[in-house]
């Protein structure tokens, strides 16, 4: 039972009448039985059996609305039954009328379990007729009739509590009316803010990628690689180690350009960054910062050891032609390179220049070679 009710998502109002349900069966169900047994013991069988089918159209009721998530449709059958014991009891209700003093929980049963109109209208109906039966009083057992004052002070007293329970009912159904509608605002909020964080991240996700990538080869860029070469440049400072930076620039760029057109130039250089990538290792630091200008940061890598490198990345650049993108024909080119190894007073700017300084000489020298300052 209780796991089919937990496959539903109950509203607010309906796990009110639910809990208010329960408190009913909690409390009624129990009394109306000891009602019963002492019906049965004085031999009052129409009163027992009335208690007994109340207890148990509550309890069906109940299940009913707890399984079947009937609403308030589920409870008016309990609510009808409960009437009639009550109007049975006004009627029958001894010399004193103590036994009338029960329909006041009539009121309290159908404004807490019924909305607050059809609880109203029903409080109503039954005080009409209980106040027929009053009327009749002594005809249906013998017993003594009731006075005009008593009917009037518990139709008022009825009428009074009726009042009160039903103005407090609208107005807490008012009042988790506006909860609600506030609620649902604040869901729309939180919604609206979540998504607009979502997008800023992936906005400032767009413009870091933009701000440090070169456009074409997805290399780093001029600024990024400077932060970097600063970056590494204080690092070995502090662990009084060398490292190399290279300055590559593609040979007369201009005519590959002018002799198989502008997309060929790009496929060139598309070529390049790849190339380079596939001959350095992962920790060394590739960008594109110029036109047809790549920087290198060798880490960790002195100039010995350096210009093995340096040889292996000419060697491929002459031994690996690009494909034109339209005849798929080769390309061939050649490359130069600076080089420059890091010094323990350099900065970044200092480094580069150097390193742009050997790729002048190397270009001087007749390209398609590489030279060191
Ligand atoms: P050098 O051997 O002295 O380096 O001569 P170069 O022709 O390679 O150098 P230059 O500086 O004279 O020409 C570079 C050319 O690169 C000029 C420019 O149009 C071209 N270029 C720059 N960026 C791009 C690009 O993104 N795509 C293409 N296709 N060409 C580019
Ligand atoms: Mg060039
Ligand atoms: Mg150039």
């Amino acid at each position: 039972m209780t796991t089919q009710s937990q496959a539903f998502t109950l509203t607010e109002q309906e796990t009110h009448i639910r809990l208010r349900a329960a408190a009913f069966v909690g409390v009624g169900v129990p009394a109306l039985i000891y009602f019963g047994i002492m019906a049965a013991i004085e031999s009052e069988w129409v009163l027992c059996a009335l208690a007994f089918i109340t207890s148990a159209t509550i309890v069906v009721c109940f299940l009913f609305l707890w399984q079947r998530r009937r609403g308030y449709a589920a409870v008016r059958p309990a609510i009808a039954c409960y009437t009639a014991l009550l109007l049975y009891l006004v009627a029958f209700s001894g010399p004193e009328h103590v036994r009338t003093l029960w329909l006041l929980t009539l009121p309290l049963v159908s404004t807490l379990l019924l909305p607050p109109r059809e609880g109203g209208i029903w409080a109503a109906g039954s005080m009409l007729m209980a106040a027929y039966l009053m009327l009749q009083g002594g005809r249906f057992d013998g017993s003594s009739s009731y006075s005009a004052a008593y009917i009037l002070r518990f139709t008022i007293v009825y009428g009074l509590l009726s009042a009160v329970l039903i103005w407090s009912e609208i107005l807490l159904q008012r009042y988790q009316a506006r909860l609600q509608g506030q609620n649902a605002m604040l869901a729309e909020e939180r919604d609206r803010l979540e998504k607009e964080v979502i997008e800023r991240a992936a906005l400032e996700e767009e413009l870091r990628y933009l701000a440090t990538t070169a456009p074409l080869t997805g290399l780093l860029n001029r600024r990024a690689f400077m932060a970097m070469l600063a970056g590494e440049l204080t690092r070995s400072q502090r662990l009084r180690s060398r490292f190399t930076v290279l300055m590559l620039d593609i040979d007369h760029f201009k005519q590959i350009n002018d002799s198989h057109g502008h997309p060929a130039g790009d496929a060139v250089l598309v070529h390049v960054a790849a190339l380079l990538t596939e001959q350095l290792r992962g920790i060394d630091k590739l960008a594109r910062i110029g036109g047809e200008e790549f920087a290198i940061m060798l880490v960790d890598t002195p100039a010995d050891s350096a210009a093995g490198v340096v040889g292996r990345l000419l060697d491929a650049i002459r031994h690996k032609p690009a494909e034109h993108p339209a005849s798929h024909q080769p390309i061939a080119f050649t490359a130069s390179i600076g080089c420059t190894e890091s010094l323990p007073d350099d900065d970044e700017l200092s480094a580069l220049a150097r390193a742009d300084r050997a790729l002048y000489i190397a270009k001087q020298s007749g390209r398609d070679r590489h030279a060191w300052v």
